[in-house]
């Protein structure tokens, strides 16, 4: 019998007064943090939560997120941390499709959770006050019944005088852990089933390699905890190693820069927007000394950036690739082989990588070394399924492997290339065109700052390749400018390659992980 619950048991036990966390001034050590998850379990206990039972969580970035997760996963039931930035009905989707008795969800969001919550017939218990926001100081200002004024009983508050239960319930390794649903880039979120040995075994084995998490080493937490990466790579193995994390409410480069400074962090983890927006925030000599290593995940690093980070902040950055789906860490370079930056690095212990052929659907045939195919990946760390999606299922778990939909290429020393995912790939006149590849080409123009590159439909081509431009400051989109990126990349791309439409831009839309959203892209520029 197992336990994600025991990450956080065992560190309070081995270093019960070591920091966890770092948030807003607050320092909670590991007893306390699991002091608290065990009385929010109480509570939880007390509403009829029990082993298997799925609790949702509509909770921002805040220890009261750990406290919650923790306190679920503690009886033995399912924590479904749902993405904060959703709608009233996707929440709904969420809830309802989870079946989950339970949202815990935050003060600030009870505008979203308790509608969602009454078309699902799920029960709200909220933590933090009600238009605090997500970072406010409980001004303890709740009746005995923990309700703020006629809104839904507060479970931190219930806690404080709860009696903590003694010890968490442990589950069989096949057990479901998490229900996480997919950010949805691609369309309709999924809810990726993970079971118990599926993460415990993925933050075990990613913690030594590639995390090398040490009990000394100060994350800088500001990926989003309902997301995999924030979740599972950040909270989870930091947690495990008996870390520090240093929460932040939401990414901004600035005020990052300056907490990692303040705190002495020594590890960041984040996805490629925020790397690009800590350069520009930082100038040339940001103040982070301690800062050793840095990991990027989530969406393609372009090679530039990586160069770039690595001289500015002096640190080496690992990149990586993980998916929802995979609990999540697949591959990644990791520091025991050298680093290739342009590859994910290797797969990781116990996770076995190959490509197969794209174009087939219903079987999966593996493609030499060298190859252009798609990414399946086999291990302890691939789903149990889609919640309540038997056909997707079947479509995503062929003949023992996880299709990622991604498309990918193995070097000879097991190192992997990602090309794109299949859905970005764009056709222009029978020719597969990878955006991944353009964007690389551009992002290198001296005049460029960030880029994405996409399909529009065509009458000619069927598909035209579009590149959707943020320029360096001072720099104005004009079609000087766009005839010299078309010069530039004409010369370095072959003619099928190189985009014939440009549109400058000052922002793009991000998820909630921080990707760019090429969906959303793709609807904007297809007339
Ligand atoms: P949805 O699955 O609904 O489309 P999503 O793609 O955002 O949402 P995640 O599980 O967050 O779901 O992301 C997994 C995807 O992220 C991978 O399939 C891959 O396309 C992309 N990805 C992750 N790491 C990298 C990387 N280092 N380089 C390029 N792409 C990456």
């Amino acid at each position: 019998s197992v336990s994600v619950a025991s990450i956080l048991a065992e560190s309070a036990a081995r270093r019960p007064h070591h920091t966890a966390l770092v948030h807003e001034g607050e320092r909670v050590d590991y007893a306390e943090l699991w002091l608290r998850a065990r009385a929010h379990a109480a509570v939880l206990r007390e509403r009829g939560v029990g082993p298997g039972d799925r609790v949702a969580l509509l909770v921002p970035n805040h220890p009261v997120f750990c406290e919650v997760y923790f306190a679920v996963l503690a009886l033995g039931a399912v924590a479904v941390p749902v993405n904060v930035l959703l709608t009233v009905d996707e929440v709904a989707f969420v809830l309802a499709d989870s079946a989950a008795g339970h949202v815990v969800c935050a003060g600030s969001l009870l505008g979203v959770g308790e509608p969602a919550a009454e078309r699902a017939g799920s029960r709200v218990l909220q933590v933090l006050p009600t238009g605090s926001g997500a970072t406010g100081s409980d001004p303890n200002g709740s009746d005995a019944t923990g309700s703020d004024a006629g809104g839904p009983d507060r479970l931190d508050v219930l806690a404080r005088a709860a009696e903590p239960i003694a010890e968490h319930v442990l589950r069989a390794p096949d057990d479901l852990a998490l229900v996480l649903y997919t950010s949805g880039t691609t369309g309709k979120p999924k809810g990726a089933m993970l079971t118990q040995l599926n993460v415990l075994l993925n933050v075990g084995t990613t913690m030594r390699s590639p995390f090398d998490m040490g009990p000394d080493d100060v994350l800088f937490g500001c990926l989003p905890l309902f997301h995999t990466f924030g979740q599972v790579c950040g909270m989870l193995t930091c947690f495990a190693a008996g870390a520090t994390m240093v929460l932040a409410a939401r990414f901004a480069a600035a005020p990052a820069l300056g907490l990692m400074a303040e705190h002495g962090c020594t590890v960041f983890m984040g996805v490629p927007t925020m790397y690009h927006d800590l350069l520009a925030a930082a100038g040339t000599a940001p103040r982070t000394p301690r800062l050793h290593r840095a990991y990027s995940g989530g969406s393609a690093l372009p090679v530039r950036v990586l160069e770039d980070v690595e001289r500015v902040f002096g640190c080496p950055v690992y990149e990586g690739y993980g998916l929802t789906e995979t609990s999540p860490v697949v591959a990644y370079n990791q520091k025991a082989w050298p680093r290739r930056p342009g590859t994910v690095g290797r797969p990781v212990w116990g996770v076995r990588v190959a490509i197969a052929r794209a174009e087939l659907d219903s079987r999966v045939e593996l493609l030499p070394a060298g190859e252009v195919g798609e990414v399946v990946i086999s291990g302890h760390n691939v789903m149990a399924g889609y919640l309540n999606r038997p056909e997707a299922t079947a479509e995503a778990l062929v003949d023992g492997w996880f299709r990622s939909g991604d498309l990918g290429v193995l070097d000879a020393d097991g190192y992997l290339r990602l090309v794109d995912r299949k859905k970005d790939m764009v056709v222009r006149g029978g020719f597969n065109v990878y955006p991944r590849e353009v964007e690389e080409v551009l992002v290198r123009h001296p005049q460029v700052d960030r880029v994405a590159v996409i399909g529009v439909p065509d009458e000619r081509h069927g598909e035209e390749v579009c590149a959707v431009v943020a320029l360096r400051p001072g720099v104005r989109g004009c079609a000087e400018v766009a005839a010299a990126l078309t010069a530039w990349s004409r010369e370095r791309l072959a003619a099928y390659k190189y985009p014939r439409r440009f549109e400058f831009v000052d922002t793009f839309p991000l998820g909630p992980s921080g990707k760019v959203l090429k969906r959303e892209l793709v609807s904007r520029y297809a007339g």
